[in-house]
């Protein structure tokens, strides 16, 4: 079965010209939902295809060439009252500034990407084409729960020659999907001796050529059996930096909850910036700073890794230098148990918002 990106049909794009952003909704080609599910699926796919093309884009561009572009992660949540609600799409949207300005773009107003991102979600809901609350979720507190997936990305003008752009386009597309947690699964992840990012470098951008040695480094993993690469630092291969698109936090014997500290090498997630926060909510110590491969191999008891994505997702072991240490007895521990549905429940308006992280649309 071919499998064709599900891209909404409300898209959102901001360009820049001449000193002034200009934006827009696009409505892409569509049926109602309930048509588009009874196509056949030659027909549904070449309507999707449509869907993820917007006329007018260059194909030589320093975003195709170079990788020069950068994006956000952003998600949606049905909430149990019918409503849409958006996780701090203000942080979304400030990164992607920060991360346009690092690659020497004009950076995009975070009040203008995030109005944008949330008139897409809205014109996509009322058309009836996002995942409905279903209170079976519940059960397993929201493990196995629908969202919808937003993606903003820059996009760059032609050019050919080494340059930066000058005149980017911001273009975001939503998607839904579905929380799925692959049963029996072992989350045993592997330790690469591989660099994601140099010291000086771009680590810190959310930009796409960042992603190249991660998906390389994970799908060799993979092959291998694990679940995840781990990422050391790239001047002496001693200290935690990140899994593969994912910040990383240790529960260490004394109790403390420990995260590689923010620097250059290492991108400020927002789910890791709320799991701080949620930590140190619920009493627990939490430090940001260096934690070697010799402390975790050593001290660790739970370790999860975290992202919008990934929501917080635990690792139940490291294989380092051929040696496999397993934290607890290898499956969730019970502070990540904790994080992980607090955040879930907040998340999907079961528990009290306390600090206002959800937006509705
Ligand atoms: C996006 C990303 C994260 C997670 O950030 P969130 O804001 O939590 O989604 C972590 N590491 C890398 C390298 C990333 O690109």
């Amino acid at each position: 079965m071919a499998f064709t990106l599900s891209v909404h049909p409300f898209i959102y794009v901001a360009k820049y010209n001449n000193g002034t952003w200009e934006d827009k909704l696009l409505e892409q080609e569509h049926l109602s939902f309930e048509q588009e599910q009874q196509l056949s699926e030659a027909d549904k796919n070449s309507l999707l295809i449509k869907r993820n093309q917007i006329k007018g884009l260059p194909l030589v561009n320093f975003t195709t060439q170079y990788g020069l572009g950068c994006f956000e992660g952003v998600k949606a949540y049905p909430q149990k009252d019918g409503s849409i609600k958006v996780f701090r799409p203000d942080e979304n949207a400030q990164r992607m500034k920060n991360s346009m300005e690092g690659l020497l773009m004009p950076g995009i107003s975070p009040e203008m990407l995030q109005k944008g991102v949330m008139d897409s979600v809205r014109e996509n809901d009322r058309i009836g084409f996002l995942p409905k609350y279903n209170s079976a979720w519940e059960a397993n507190n929201f493990i196995t729960a629908d969202a919808v997936y937003i993606r903003p990305f820059t996009y760059a003008e032609p050019g050919i020659g080494l340059g930066i752009s000058v005149s980017p386009w911001v273009i975001s597309v939503s998607t839904n999907v579905s929380g799925y947690f692959k049963e029996g699964m072992k989350s045993r992840a592997i330790v690469t001796d591989k660099v994601r990012a140099t010291t000086g470098g771009t680590g810190w951008i959310k930009t796409a050529s960042n992603y190249v040695v991660p998906i390389l480094v994970k799908k060799a993993a993979e092959k291998d059996g694990f679940m995840e690469a781990i990422f050391l630092d790239p001047d002496e291969h001693k200290f935690i930096e990140e899994g593969s698109s994912c910040n990383i936090f240790f529960r260490l014997k004394n109790g403390n909850l420990v995260t590689p500290q923010l620097g250059d090498t290492i991108l400020p997630g927002i789910t890791r910036k709320s799991v701080i926060t949620l930590a140190k909510d619920m009493g627990v110590t939490v430090e940001e700073r260096k934690i070697s491969i010799d402390e975790v191999m050593l001290e660790a008891e739970e370790v999860f890794v975290t992202g919008t994505a990934a929501g917080v997702t635990h690792l139940g072991s490291f294989t380092y230098k051929g040696k496999e240490k397993v934290f607890g007895n290898g499956n969730i521990g019970e502070l990540s148990y904790k994080l992980q549905t607090t955040l879930k429940g907040i998340q999907y308006g079961v528990l009290e918002d306390k600090f206002n992280w959800m937006f509705k649309i």
